[in-house]
């Protein structure tokens, strides 16, 4: 054999045939997450993620079924039914791992972070143990826990993709179509029935004619403090809350006026009177997705958590990491 013949052969072996056996040795992760490259072990109970704590301001790579229970106790009553918890366990792991792929301005160098209006809520054990009695402290953990445990890995599936599943705490007879709450239609979040029984959260906000018109000045309308309020033109949406409403003329999404006056919801009605403005509101949260107390209802009603999830959630897939 020539001398360069010989390294032709070395050179080819490096190239093609070196990366292949290393290949067989060092396979790829069979059970890295759809549509999260970034999953960093085969194994559910060593899954870790990148995850900013709002708190002390400082990124840390925590296994997520550790930090599933703190999510639980700082998201769901740990009072609630355990196939409710173990409902909430396996929607907050799919929403988490559907974050995996996607880059957050708010914190390019983590995954999640603990901001519960930004990604989910989380308490580390002790402050979760500050909220509950002493009797029912170590109850509550465990109880947290056994519900992270009991689903270990299990999370939602859409289209081979994470299920970005969204939960609320209380809503009204149905929940909401995505699009109605924000831009993008998903497919797993479509409206259907909700039964929270007499357990629905009800409350009632009244405004003076004065503060009324000074929250519509502030959120860009310029009318003078005396204009008598007025309501027209409401139109709801598949889920029972409110689309768009015309007051004082000018026409607010639901979404917006749920903000403007800091309402529960935007599930309501108006009563205007000639002095003030009072909103009857249903629920409490945006919605969409899973509802936390229909849950726990579904959950008394011997309902297992497999069957709380396919309900809330439209044609999804439960899979294990
Ligand atoms: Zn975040």
């Amino acid at each position: 054999m020539k001398k360069t013949q010989f390294f032709t052969i070395i050179l080819f072996s490096f190239i093609f045939i070196f990366p292949c056996l290393l290949g067989l040795c060092f396979p790829r992760k069979p059970n890295s997450i759809p549509g999260n490259p970034q999953s960093s072990s085969d194994n559910a109970e060593n899954f870790t993620v990148s995850c900013l704590n709002t708190k002390t301001n400082s990124v840390s790579e925590v296994k997520l079924e550790d930090h599933l229970v703190g999510v639980l106790a700082a998201e769901m009553p740990a009072s609630y039914e355990v196939e409710a918890l173990k409902a909430q366990a396996v929607a907050a792991r799919s929403y988490i791992l559907s974050k995996l792929d996607k880059t957050n301005p708010e914190h390019p160098n983590a995954a999640i972070c603990t901001n519960p209006a930004h990604c989910k809520g989380w308490l580390p054990e002790s402050e979760a143990k500050e909220k509950w009695s002493d009797k029912e402290k170590n109850a509550y953990w465990q109880k947290l826990r056994a519900a992270v445990t009991a689903t270990t890995g299990e999370y939602m599936l859409y289209d081979n993709q994470a299920v970005e599943a969204c939960f609320f705490a209380s809503g009204g007879s149905r929940t909401e179509n995505s699009e109605d709450v924000w831009q993008a239609s998903l497919p797993y979040l479509r409206s259907v029935e909700n039964n929270e029984y007499s357990d629905t959260t009800l409350s009632q906000t009244t405004f003076s004619a004065k503060e009324f018109i000074q929250k519509l000045n502030n959120a860009g309308t310029q009318l003078p403090l005396g204009t008598a309020p007025t309501v027209s033109d409401i139109s709801r949406t598949d889920g029972g809350a409110v689309a768009s409403a015309t007051l004082c003329g000018k026409t607010f999404k639901g979404t917006e006026i749920r903000k403007i006056f800091g309402l529960k919801s935007a599930n309501f009605t108006v009563t205007v009177a000639p002095d003030s403005v009072t909103f009857d509101v249903i629920g409490n949260g945006h919605g969409v997705g899973m509802s936390q107390k229909g849950a726990n209802s579904m959950a008394k009603d011997g309902k297992n958590y497999t069957e709380i999830l396919l309900h809330y959630y439209t044609n999804i897939q439960i899979v294990k990491m």
